[in-house]
């Protein structure tokens, strides 16, 4: 790599909501402004995002990765807007070999960009888009077990000033929300499964993550599929055991689904 130095980099997980985070103002959009800053500025960017799946991981190697507007039906001023910010393709190809060292199979990728997983929270996170951004695939068919391993096996990319994000959902259920209002009330489904997922992992209870499907109240009311919950097990992973284990932001959106963030070691 031809990274300068940085310091040690936390691991964050994001919820990335709908699209419209990324435009309209709500506790979430204003978090994330703020976060950016409050992180400061790391030498590069890997991001996990719900969005990209493949079935060999995938590391984004474009010199410049294009924007994907990988949603549908909203306004056009999101269609308009794109995230510039470059790639860093020797960071992708340290990224493939971390994991194939590991026994895991992994590749590059100098087409795919970002998607809007990755893009919008970094959109707002670090808006001058002037940190590089390696995207990396996931594969939901594979569990969490395999997630929490992919980010196990990048957890030395931290030391070398690498922001390792998971983007995703804690609670995911498109067809039960309230889109008449981002300030519709939370179901109990929701808030019970979200805040037993704040338990555990505050207290750092791998295993019972890794069983969420059986172990956590309404696991499969608040994810019928498992794409949005594998990137919270993936910042587990690279964060190694890391403390503090913060949950950094707590709101919902259209009811039911959950904005929180979580912080895994400390801010360089
Ligand atoms: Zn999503």
């Amino acid at each position: 790599m031809t990274m300068r130095p940085h310091q040690k980099q936390p691991v964050v997980f994001v919820s990335h909501g709908a699209p419209t985070l990324a435009i309209e103002d709500g506790e979430a959009h204003r978090f994330l402004k703020d976060y950016g800053q409050a992180l400061g500025r790391p030498g590069a960017i890997l991001v996990l995002s719900a969005h990209y799946a493949a079935p060999v991981a995938t590391a984004t190697a474009a010199e410049f990765p294009e924007t994907i507007h990988d949603f549908g039906n909203f306004a056009q001023s999101l269609y308009d807007m794109t995230y510039p910010a470059p790639g860093n393709p020797a960071l992708a190809s340290r990224v493939a070999s971390l994991l194939e060292d590991a026994g895991l199979p992994a590749t590059t990728s100098a087409e795919r960009g970002l998607d809007h997983g990755a893009w919008i929270p970094l959109a707002l996170m670090y808006p001058e888009a002037d940190v590089p951004v390696v995207q990396l695939s996931m594969d939901p068919r594979r569990g969490p077990d395999y997630h929490y391993r992919l980010g196990t096996q990048l957890a030395p990319l931290r030391e070398e000033g690498v922001l390792i994000i998971g983007s995703g959902g804690v609670t995911h259920n498109l067809g039960k929300l309230d889109w008449a209002g981002t300030h519709a009330a939370t179901p109990d489904w929701a808030s019970s499964f979200n805040e037993w997922v704040a338990d555990v992992v505050t207290d750092g209870r791998i295993d019972d993550l890794l069983a969420y499907r059986e172990r956590g109240p309404n696991a499969a009311v608040n994810h019928p599929s498992e794409e949005h919950f594998f990137p919270l097990l993936f910042a587990l992973g690279a964060a190694a055991g890391d403390q503090p284990r913060q949950r950094v932001h707590h709101s919902y959106t259209y009811g039911a689904l959950s904005m929180d963030a979580w912080q895994f070691g400390q801010a360089a």
